[in-house]
This record gives structure tokens, sequence and C-alpha cells, in this order.
């Protein structure tokens, strides 16, 4: 296990890597996605997709469907008149089988706290293949955490310098 020599504090820097049973949200196509304020991004090689779904030019697409983002970084599908994706008809997305990447990836692959309380989506334990080959994902999810082993309390005054903090604050806390 390495040491780390702080001072003249021995510490032992540890990674613990967790198994974690992958879970899989299973959408019910409540639409609640589509619906909620936000934006949706969409690269070059999807506006070509769209388009040619929507059989119109890719220039006919960026002009009727799509608008700068906020931030000036790329461009992100408009809403209709109600403040939706542009895309909802109904209950259904009108590009489903070519739906841009953030619609596809959530919410197993991006998502934000409190995500659960307005997407219906259900969540089923799954095998690491299933959900491999569910999401996309390179991997199943783990979780990795580093710390510091307190072999010795950490004083005040040491605590205190920030370059240290990032490493020992949860001791120091205590
Ligand atoms: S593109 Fe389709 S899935 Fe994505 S937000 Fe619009 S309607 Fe929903
Ligand atoms: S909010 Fe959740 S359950 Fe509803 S359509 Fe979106 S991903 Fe599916």
């Amino acid at each position: 296990m390495p040491a780390l020599a702080i001072r003249n504090l021995e510490f032992s820097a540890i990674r613990i890597t967790l198994p974690t049973v992958p879970v899989f949200y299973e959408c019910q196509r409540c639409t609640a996605c589509c619906r909620w304020p936000g934006i949706v991004r969409v690269t070059d090689e999807e506006i070509t997709r769209l388009s040619a779904l929507k059989e119109i030019s890719e220039r006919e697409f960026i002009q009727r469907y799509t608008r700068l983002a906020e931030d000036r970084r790329g461009l992100v599908l408009t809403d209709n008149t109600r403040g939706e994706c542009v895309f909802l008809e109904g209950e259904d997305c009108a590009v489903q089988s070519e739906k841009p990447r953030q619609c596809r990836e959530f919410p197993n692959l991006w998502n934000f706290p409190g995500f659960e309380k307005i997407c219906k989506a259900i969540p089923r334990d799954v095998s690491d293949e299933a959900y491999r080959r569910l999401t996309g994902a390179d991997s199943s999810p783990i979780s990795v955490v580093d710390g510091i082993l307190p072999e010795a309390r950490v004083p005040d005054n040491v605590a205190q310098e920030s370059h240290f903090k990032p490493i020992i604050k949860p001791f120091a806390a205590s």
C-alpha cells in the first residue's frame, strides 16, 4: 500500500474499487424529458442523420429545427410553442429511430440529482452484459473510493494548508 509522507505524518493512500450491481432504468415513454425546460444538443453527425430521416437538406433542417445554444457552443433543437421539444408529437418522438445521443443516454448514462421524481423509468437490476447491451456503455458502473487511512491525526495547522486540504480534509474535520 503506498504511503504518503506529509511532513512528519504518515498516511496510507488507498483506492477501493467496489463492484456495483448494474441498474438499468427502463424508459416508460412518459415523455416528461421531452417536455421539461432544457436543451437538446445536436452534433453534425446527428444533423446529417436527422435531416435524412426528415428527407430535407441539412441546411433546411438547421433552419427549421435548430438554434444556436445560449453558450454559443453548437446547435440545439428548437421548442414548440408550449416549450416542448420540437419533435414531440403527442406521446411520441417523431425522430425516435435517430433521436440525439443526449436523449438516448438519459437517464442511464447521464441524469441529475432527483431525476427519479420526474422521470418514470423503472430501475431494474441487470447483468453486466445486459447493462452494456442496453445502454451501449463500454463497461458496467463501478464505485471508486479514494482516501487516506488515518494512521495519524492531522493537526489543525496542517489541515488549514490549502494545498493539502483536498486529501486530508475528511480526517481533519473529525
Ligand atoms: S428528440 Fe425526441 S426523445 Fe429527444 S427530446 Fe425531442 S421528442 Fe424527446
Ligand atoms: S422522463 Fe424517463 S420514463 Fe419518461 S420518457 Fe424520459 S426517460 Fe423515459
